[in-house]
């Protein structure tokens, strides 16, 4: 923690009250920050407050939403239950020093009469879009959203989900939006699962599984320094690593780490390529990813 357990953050639930505390922020000199979250939060997410503190100094605003946001989810998904503990991650956030909650309701960040999506094209349509063909369309509509709210700031996403930070930091690009887009490595646990709300739902039997997935992408990592570049024998490793271990596959790919587009086969030597898996154990689906190319200090 870089900061002491200290006065509990402001809550605000009304959008119009966060816009006016992010302004006033800025009138008086500060720097915001903005961590846009669901709730039930953990140290992945605590990592990224931490660094929202360290970009906008002792003197800034370091702001998180909490909003189970429901157009990201598709009908047979798992909004209804997913978790919600409001005051739980009040008292987190004020262990890192967070100044400033933002809660809203979802009559309130979806007003009567609402009708406008922010849709991103190519970066949204492979990997997850595949499956969850609603879902970026509803991440990229409330973030525009907070952005909207927030006004000029920081804005800190982890790399655990690697496709929506690739769309976000585009939507910002393409919309002019003054937000400087941030990402984080993924927090992981000892035997390197990564830090996910979902990881609730797994039974042990389960939790013990999913060790697979870290595992398999440290398995391509090492085939990868011993200088393998053929995608089909990357993408193969990861996929014998999984076999046994998980009950679906959702889809492994090999992407180009800043297009997602399929790059060729063997990469070239300076390809970063992002390396990502989505996978069902039991009814839980989980994503994680490494970048290829580059040093992964959450793997290596
Ligand atoms: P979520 O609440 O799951 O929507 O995630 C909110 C933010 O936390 C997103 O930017 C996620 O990428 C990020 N995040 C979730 N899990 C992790 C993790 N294990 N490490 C780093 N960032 C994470």
């Amino acid at each position: 923690m870089d900061r002491p357990t200290e006065a509990s953050p402001a809550v605000v639930h009304d959008p119009e009250a966060f816009r006016a505390a992010c302004d006033r922020a800025r009138a008086g000199g500060r720097r915001v920050a903005l961590v846009p979250t669901m709730g039930a939060l953990h140290e992945g997410h605590l990592a990224l407050m931490n660094e929202a503190r360290r970009r906008v100094g002792p003197g800034g605003l370091v702001a998180v939403s909490v909003f189970v946001n429901p157009t990201q989810f598709g009908p047979a998904e798992d909004f209804s239950r997913y978790p919600r503990e409001l005051d739980a991650d009040v008292a987190r956030c004020a262990s890192v020093g967070v100044d400033l909650v933002f809660a809203p309701s979802a009559a309130s960040m979806y007003p009567a009469g609402d009708q406008t999506r922010v849709r991103v094209g190519a970066l949204a349509a492979p990997m997850c879009g595949v499956t969850r063909p609603v879902h970026f369309e509803g991440v990229a509509t409330i973030v525009t959203r907070l952005f909207a709210l927030a006004g000029p700031c920081v804005a800190v996403f982890g790399r655990k989900d690697f496709q929506q930070l690739r769309v976000i930091a585009r939507l910002a690009r393409d919309l002019f939006l003054p937000v400087e887009v941030v990402g984080l490595p993924t927090v992981r646990e000892a035997d390197g699962l990564a830090l996910s709300s979902r990881n609730r739902y797994l039974s042990p039997a389960d939790r013990a599984r999913a060790t697979a997935i870290p595992a398999a992408l440290r398995a391509a990592r090492a085939l990868y320094a011993q200088g393998e570049r053929g995608t089909m024998a990357l993408l193969d490793v990861v996929s014998r690593g999984l076999a046994g271990s998980v009950d679906g596959v959702d889809y492994i790919e090999l992407r180009d780490a800043d297009e997602l587009s399929i790059p060729g086969t063997p990469l070239p030597d300076d390809a970063r390529a992002v390396l990502a898996v989505a996978v069902k154990i039991g009814a839980t689906r989980l994503i994680d990813n490494t970048v290829l190319g580059e040093p992964d200090v959450t793997l290596d």
